[in-house]
């Protein structure tokens, strides 16, 4: 098992309700426990002008190895009806993993921490 932060975000399409069904999607990962999630804020967006983004921490307890976890999260944001139009650009989910456990990882697809 190992402990993930994973970031919430979203900015487009009632963000609170995407925010709100992620957490309940990552609750039910196979072979992963949500034990803990953020209270729910409000920041600024960077990048190109767009709405201010809705966002929050989940901390997961996981068998899921990384790339399969990042599997997993890409697969949610598709569930949301994710387009990447631009970079930075509005969403309305995504879903970064911030830390596992206390790996440093760099593959083309990931990046961690
Ligand atoms: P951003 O989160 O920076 O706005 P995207 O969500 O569009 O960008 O992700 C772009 C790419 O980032 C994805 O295709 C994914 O493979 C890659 N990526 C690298 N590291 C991570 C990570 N730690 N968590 C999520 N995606 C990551
Ligand atoms: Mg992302």
């Amino acid at each position: 098992m190992a402990l993930a932060y994973i970031g919430l975000g979203s900015n487009l399409e009632d963000p609170l309700a995407q925010v709100t069904r992620a957490f309940a999607e990552l609750a039910d990962l196979p072979t992963t426990a949500l034990l803990a999630r953020s209270s729910i804020y409000t920041s600024r967006a960077i990048g190109p002008a767009q709405p201010d983004y809705t966002n929050a921490v989940a901390l997961l307890d996981t068998q899921l190895a990384p790339i399969a976890l990042l599997d997993a999260l890409q697969a949610i944001e598709q569930a949301h009806q994710r387009v990447r139009v631009q970079h930075w650009g509005p969403r309305t989910l995504d879903l970064d993993l911030l830390l596992y456990g206390d790996q440093t990882i760099a593959v083309e697809r990931l990046t961690v921490p």
